[in-house]
């Protein structure tokens, strides 16, 4: 195997890291965690506008750290691959947050104003999907 220079190599792995370098895309890595969210949810829970979250959402697909599938009228998002939850519990233990801070941050939670079918699956029944 040829061996890549160091540049090359450092700015590949610089990729995801400047991918999820702002608040917000931490906050949605965060609200996603290992389950799936649709942009509804994303939207009861930190209240931005829809478009601004979805411009955040589009990044973070662009750069191969979410998957999107459709189900029905709602399209889930989630992470391709969790590990990125790791990289987001290091940089909160160095900025001095503990651990179990981001544990308990790290799920998709049930938000009482939401209406996806995660948050109230009564109100949506599955067959109607
Ligand atoms: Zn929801």
């Amino acid at each position: 195997m040829k061996k890549q220079p160091i540049e090359q190599i450092s700015k590949q792995i610089s990729a995801p890291l400047s991918a999820i370098s702002s608040p917000q895309r931490i906050a949605i890595l965060l609200l996603i965690g290992k389950g799936e969210a649709c942009v509804c949810h994303l939207e009861a829970s930190l209240g931005w506008r829809q478009a601004y979250i979805s411009q955040h959402l589009m990044a973070l697909r662009k750069a191969d750290i979410l998957q999107d599938r459709r189900e029905g009228r709602y399209i889930f998002y989630s992470l391709k691959d969790a590990s990125i939850l790791n990289l987001v519990t290091v940089s909160a233990t160095l900025s001095g947050l503990s651990a179990e801070t981001v544990s308990t941050l790290i799920n998709t939670q049930i938000h009482p104003s939401c209406e996806c079918p995660q948050c109230a699956p009564a109100l949506i029944p599955a067959s109607s999907l």
